[in-house]
């Protein structure tokens, strides 16, 4: 695993200024100005990509997933859903979604500590890492780890109030596509989990592409 993001300027249709490869198990974090689009593909179809969003002007107001239900009233995210702030203002929003769009907004970023629970010994790359890696980079710090929504990933509520952790729903190629409602910045994790099934049966983490399709910083 390379630890330096391969990017590159490319032109396709709709004008992306910019694209880079989520590495497999790897996260990265930019700044999108308010209108622009953000196009997430997962060209298996089965990777697990956590995401967070935050008002560049106020960190302190985030994404939440427990506005988002409320907001929404559903459990899943998908096309049309608005991912509000624990301010209940839309942040960000899904405009196109061509997956199974079963987007899951119930579990935690996996963490160091869950990790240490399943047995790991020695370090194991998380979401949470890579979330505060990503922050970092950008010469940000966020003293907590909000809930993430969980892109791609698989969790039903059972009628019994169980929940099943499902693999991977989606067709290779799938991609959502989030417009910034605001000035905000976004963090992406391609999740590193390769203990449970959550990436699917052989329990690979794999590359995603992101492309910032106009009006955008480029990430960087
Ligand atoms: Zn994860």
């Amino acid at each position: 695993m390379q630890s330096t993001p391969h990017e590159r300027p490319i032109s396709v249709p709709h004008q992306p200024v910019g694209e880079l490869v989520l590495e497999a198990g790897r996260g990265k974090a930019f700044r999108v100005s308010a209108g622009t689009k953000v196009k997430l593909t997962n060209p298996y179809g089965t990777q697990a990509v956590d995401f967070w969003a935050f008002n560049a002007a106020d960190l302190d107001e985030y994404v939440s997933t427990e506005h988002i239900r409320s907001v929404n009233s559903t459990v899943p995210v998908n096309r049309g859903s608005r991912m509000v702030s624990w301010r209940r203002r839309p942040l960000v929003s899904i405009v196109e979604d061509t997956s199974a769009g079963d987007h899951d907004t119930l579990l935690c970023p996996c963490n160091a500590d869950l990790y240490a629970e399943l047995g790991c010994t020695g370090h194991h790359r998380s979401c949470a890492e890579n979330l505060h890696e990503g922050l970092g980079e950008l010469g940000l710090d966020v003293p907590f780890t909000p809930a993430s929504v969980n892109l791609f990933m698989s969790v039903r509520a059972e009628p019994d109030g169980t929940l099943t952790r499902l693999l991977p729903a989606s067709r290779p190629g799938s991609h959502v596509t989030i417009r910034a409602e605001t000035d905000v910045v976004m963090a992406f994790s391609s999740c590193p989990q390769d203990v449970t099934t959550i990436n699917g049966p052989d329990r690979t983490p794999r590359d995603c592409l992101i492309e910032v399709l106009a009006d955008a910083e480029t990430p960087a």
